[in-house]
This record gives structure tokens, sequence and C-alpha cells, in this order.
């Protein structure tokens, strides 16, 4: 087992400034937090961040980096906690730790993997800090490493992962060693027989080409001597996996495969690159179709490099890989290649990290090639974006600063209409909660729900602004339709002439309308009086005097056949309760025609109908008979001006006696405060004016009370 000496002294061959004691404190740390737990290889659990300590070291990071890799299990698995860490190694150690365990967190989350590509940048979304991939490909790296213990159903999902999540990302940030071992390790797993057999004849090839390796290096090794091109050169092994993966893309059988046997040459500088190809090109036969330069063109994750295939010393197909030792260096360690570079040329240790991000930045920014999952978009982009999960752990990609309401409009139209209310991560949230990346979204819906005007004011995506858009259009004219028809019908019948839409269609032309629908919307604007349009109709009927002369003619009983229901129009559209005197379902009620609104809805005695001079503008109007659930879904704002005396207590036995009623307090305004009385305004929501006369009643009975009456 490797102590904590040992640790500091591998991490003091590149980095002479570490701190020793902090090695040991993270070190200790770990292991007394992970206790006496234990890995499924019934190993001690503190030997698997220890090796994953080592593999960063192996990559040369900074010292957070591997003191985050001793401790990244910690939070998640004991009892150690992200503040204990703050104070021991600071808050920039405490950050990558957190980062690391949303990371894992999030793997426990999304074990169906239906969106690999999402899931790929909700983890470039969460590592903020791109050590904190780094730290996670190496828990990773030791994890696949170890996973022949892990039982079979999960390490086929942890493999499955691995290779759809990490191999790509390891690959996008150009760790081709990290990506080729993790892939492989993925590939056993998932398919076992497939890697054997491949594994066996690679064995037995270099085995019986051992010799023939040496061979060829030896030959290649005194062609460039004899051109006093100065050159390393070695053989390289392929990885089964990458094998298979050729077997399969180019459909061709194992011994068909050029470059089972590939050879590095390696050279001082660039020019030195194309001056090596010269002369292996002018040496060997080469295969056509098969040069790449990827010096002049890198690959998106900076790979440089020259590639060719030639038939090589005793005829055998070769493949030859040129490239500078600097090139290598990045080739092989991708981004951590960066870091390791930039240490050496600046003094400072923060100039040399960010100047490791910025190197990170570089290669991100460079436009990917279609087939890169990072397709046209940088990790900046990615902080823009929220990843939300459904219950199902599907993956959700937002814009920032998205609410519930644009999650919902998100997964379906349908649902964004009839979103009632919506849990996050289990519990019950606003729907103008804002998101953030790795919630989980429980959306709840109605039928009889609908999108509230409110709504547009904290939705930020174009698709739910445009639905409930839409749906308010939508209904605001089918409302204002539906109330024009009643209005003309209600015309016709005050006249007992039958209501017929042939008729109608004349009228429609005549005012130069394009349907009948358009007609009934301008009548219930108030642009054209229905009276009118029925007087067009049947220019001979002399109109009778209309019934709402005066204020006192409409007190009709409610439930007269000529007065209009209200039923099923929903208050803020075509219709709207006026504020000034609160009508509540049980009210006699009038409406008032209001040009361009609709109409609003007044009690029969309110003071507002007095200053009314054209009676033509008045109607009758009945509160219809919702009953039983639909009736329940209707609250109306009913208004109570109550006084009482002033003593501690008071307001909450006022409030209370309103809730035992089942009111539910919209608003309170205070008119008026004394030393001995309180007078007020309390804005309560009911069903209709009987439940409001209940509350009432019931706040008279409460003792500190002087008065309650309907304001
Ligand atoms: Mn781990």
């Amino acid at each position: 087992m490797t102590t904590p000496h040992e640790l500091y002294e591998l991490l003091k061959a590149y980095d002479p400034h570490v701190n020793e004691s902090l090695i040991v404190a993270a070190y200790d740390f770990t292991v007394r937090a992970h206790g006496a737990q234990l890995r499924a290889s019934g190993a001690p659990y503190y030997l698997h961040p220890l090796e994953v300590a080592k593999i960063l070291i192996d990559y040369k990071l900074d010292v957070q980096s591997i003191i985050t890799g001793l401790l990244h299990d910690t939070v998640e698995d004991t009892v150690a906690t992200i503040e204990e860490i703050t104070e021991l190694f600071g808050p920039e150690v405490a950050a990558l730790v957190e980062g690391v365990t949303k990371l894992s967190r999030l793997e426990i989350q999304s074990e169906h993997l239906k969106q690999a590509e999402n899931l790929r940048k909700l983890v470039v979304a969460m590592s903020t800090d791109i050590r904190v991939l780094l730290v996670k490909l190496a828990d990773r790296l030791h994890n696949m490493r170890t996973i022949q213990f892990v039982p079979l159903e999960k390490r086929m999902r942890i493999a499955r992962e691995t290779k759809e999540i990490y191999v790509p990302l390891a690959e996008r940030i150009g760790m081709q060693n990290m990506k080729d071992e993790l892939e492989d390790h993925a590939f056993s797993v998932l398919n076992p027989q497939a890697h054997e057999s491949i594994s066996q004849r690679l064995s037995h090839l270099y085995e019986s080409n051992g010799t023939t390796v040496d061979t060829i290096i030896k030959d290649l090794l005194i062609v460039f001597n004899k051109e006093s091109l100065p050159a390393d050169i070695n053989g390289r092994k392929k990885t089964p996996s990458s094998i298979w993966r050729k077997m399969q893309n180019k459909n061709i059988a194992f011994e068909q495969l050029a470059d089972i046997m590939a050879f590095r040459i390696i050279v001082d500088t660039l020019a030195q690159c194309y001056e090596a190809l010269g002369i292996i090109h002018s040496h060997y036969p080469v295969i056509p179709g098969r040069f790449k330069d990827f010096i002049s063109t890198p690959k998106p994750n900076n790979y440089k490099s020259l590639h060719t295939v030639v038939i090589g010393p005793l005829n055998h197909r070769i493949e030859i890989q040129i490239r500078t030792r600097d090139m290598h260096m990045v080739n092989e360690y991708g981004v951590a290649a960066h870091w390791h570079y930039k240490q050496g040329g600046e003094a400072s240790t923060d100039g040399r990290q960010y100047a490791w991000l910025r190197g990170l930045m570089d290669i991100l920014e460079q436009t990917a090639t279609p087939e890169e999952f990072l397709e046209h978009t940088k990790l900046e982009m990615f902080q823009d974006q929220v990843f939300c999960f459904t219950p199902k752990s599907d993956l959700i990609a937002l814009p920032r600063g998205a609410c519930v309401i644009d999650f919902a409009y998100a997964l379906h139209s349908a649902i964004g209409n009839q979103t009632v209310s919506a849990k996050i991560n289990g519990k019950l949230a606003p729907l103008r909660t804002i998101l953030s990346n790795g919630d989980q979204i429980e959306i709840q819906t109605s039928k009889s729900q609908h999108p509230s005007p409110e709504w547009e004011r904290f939705v930020i995506t174009g698709k739910a602004r445009a639905q409930i858009r839409r749906f308010i259009r939508q209904s605001k004219r089918q409302q204002f339709s539906e109330l024009g028809k009643n209005l003309l019908m209600k015309c016709f019948r005050h006249e007992h002439v039958e209501y017929c839409e042939k008729t109608i269609q004349t009228a429609v032309e005549h005012y130069h309308f394009t349907c009948s629908e358009d007609l009934f919307v301008s009548i219930a604007e108030g642009y054209h009086a229905a009276k009118d349009v029925f007087l067009y109709c049947h220019p001979h009927t002399k109109p009778k005097a209309t019934p709402t002369s005066d204020v006192p003619v409409i007190k009709k009983k409610s439930g007269d056949k000529v007065s209009l229901s209200i039923n099923g129009l929903i208050p803020g559209m075509a219709i709207h309760m006026s504020g000034c005197c609160h009508p509540l379902p049980g009210d006699r009620i009038v409406g008032l025609i209001i040009t361009g609104r609709g109409i609003s809805i007044h009690t029969y005695d309110c003071d507002h109908l007095q200053d009314v001079d054209n009676a033509d503008r008045l109607l009758d109007i009945s509160w219809g008979h919702l009953s039983g659930p639909e009736r329940a879904q209707h609250h109306y704002v009913g208004r109570i001006k109550v006084t009482f005396v002033n003593k501690p207590g008071s307001l909450a036995s006022m409030t209370g006696a309103i809730s035992k009623q089942a009111g539910n307090i919209m608003n309170l305004k205070v008119t008026n405060r004394t030393t001995d009385f309180w007078d007020l305004l309390v804005d309560v929501e009911v069903q209709d004016a009987q439940h409001l006369s209940h509350i009432i009643a019931a706040l008279r009975t409460v003792p500190i009370m002087v008065s309650a009456d309907r304001g």
C-alpha cells in the first residue's frame, strides 16, 4: 500500500512546491472517513481514493486535484461534510469535491441512459471546473480496473455508461490513454467473448512476431540513420476494442487489418515530421488512400500526427504515425498535458492553472466535425443551459433561468396547458421556481386546468410563451364569440322571433365580416349592438321597449328565460368580476358592456350602475347552475369590512375564524388603526355568496369583533 510519504514523493517529482502536511492530512482524512468500509472486492474502501489520486499523479495534475481524488467519495459515502473539507482544505478543494459528488449522484439517478448525448453535455455543464471531470474520469478508470468484483447487472450498467458517457468525454478532451483503457475495460465487460478472442489472437500475433516487431524497428532505424534524421521509433500495441471497432466499421477480418502493427516515429521539430514522412514514402511502397495529415488539420481534440500505411520491412503492411515530442504529449495526455506544459513556463501557481484552463477552452472552441458530440457548441454554451430530469430519468435541457412551467411545456404543450402543480426533487414547489442542474421534476396536471395569463410573466422559453399566448388568444376569441352569440339570441327570444343562422349570414355580409364568429365577437366587444344586428335581420319588427331602460326594471328574478348565464365562461377573459362590489354566486347580478373589453359583472345594487346613461349597455345576467366538483373549481373573491378591538392576538383570531370556514385570504388592507380599533378590508376566496355569509357570521362570533359586513 502506498504511504502518504510515497504519495508526496510522487507528487514532488513534478511539483517541488507541494506541501507534504497537506497530502498527509488528506490521506488521513479519507482513511478515517471510510473507516471499515469495504470495496466489492473485499479490500478496504480507502484504497480506491488512493488509487484515484495515483492516476491523477500519473497525469501530473495539480495538488488540488490530487487532494480531491483522495477525498472524492467522502461526502457521498461517509459522514464527512463539505463544511469540514472547506475548513481543512480550503474552498477550492471543497468546490471540486462537491462537483465530483454531484456527478456521482447524477449517475445513480440516470440509470436508463436514454439520452447519452444529453448526459455527456450535462456532465460537462456540471464540471464547471474541468478538474472535476478529470477526477471523475480517474475515479471511473479505477472502478473499471476493478469491475470484475461488481455483480453482473451493475457491471453491465457501469460499462455501458462508461462507453457512452466517459469514453467520448475522455476522447473529446484529448486524453487518448485514458480513453483507450476505459474503452477496453468496457468492451471486455459488454462483449467478453469478442474481447477474449481478439486478445488471444493479438498476443499470438505479438508472440509469433515478437522478433518481427523488433526487426521492423531495427530496419526502420537503419533507414533513418542513413538519412541522418534522429528519431525514436517504437512499436505500438492496439487495444482489442480499437481493433473490434475497426473490424466493425470496415467490415473486414482480423488478418486484413493493416494497422494491427503500428509504429510511432517521434522527432524533434515539425519540419522533421514531413522529412520523416518523405523518408518512409521513398523507401517503402505506399498503400493509397491511407495517408492522413492531422498536423495541418488537427482533430478537434487537438490531436496532431501524420498517419500512413506502407508495405514495410519484411513485406508487412504496417501503420506509421509521425509526430514531434510535444505533439505526442498532447496526444496522450490531452488537457492534462496543457497544464503540465504551462507549469514549467510560469512562476505563479494561479497563473499556471488559468493558463491550463485557457488551453482547454482553446481546444473546445475549435469547430467540431459532425461526428463530434460537442457539435457546433462550446463549453461555455452549456453554462447557459440547465439540465433536468423527468421522474423516469429522461433528460430535458432548458435555457438557464427556465422555470417549472417551461419544463412542463418542454415535455408537451398539452402537459404545459394543464399544469396544476409540481414537485422538485420530491418537494412541492411553486410553478415559477427557477430550475437548477440535476433537478428532478414531477408535473401534476388536471384536465380542467388551463394556462393563466400570469404565467407569461415568468416563462422564458419561446415554446411556453407561444403556447400560453395561443391558448389565451383562442379561448378569449371563443368566449367573446359565445358571449356575442348569446347576446344576439337573447334579442331574438325577446322579440319572439326564431333565431336562424341563415338570416345571420346576411348580417355578416352587411357588416363586412368573413364569418359569423367575427360578428359575434364584435357584438360581445360592444362594437355592434345586438339590437341593431337583430333589426337589420328583421327590419319590419317593431322592437319592444328595452326591459332594461333603468335599473329598477332589471330587478327580475334570476333564472328568467331571457337572462344570460355565465355558466362556463371563465372570468378574466370575456367577462370580468367588478372590483367595486365583488359579486358572488348567489348575488343578483347585472352585466355592463364595456366597449372593447366584454362584460363586467356587478351586483344589481352596485352604486356604479346608477351612473350608466345608456340602458342598452346593461344586461340581465344569471349565475347558471354550476354544481358539484365543477362548482368547487371556481373561486370568487368576496370582500369583508371588519372592525375589531386592537389588542395582542386579535388579528390572529380574526384570520383564524376565516380559515376555519375554509376561506382563503387573498389580501388584507388596513384602512384605519387606532389605539382602540382596527379597520380592515379583507379579500377572501370563496365559492359563493352563501360561503361568504358563513364567514361573516363566524367573524361576528369572535369576541374581539365590533362589526363584520360585506364590503
Ligand atoms: Mn470513487
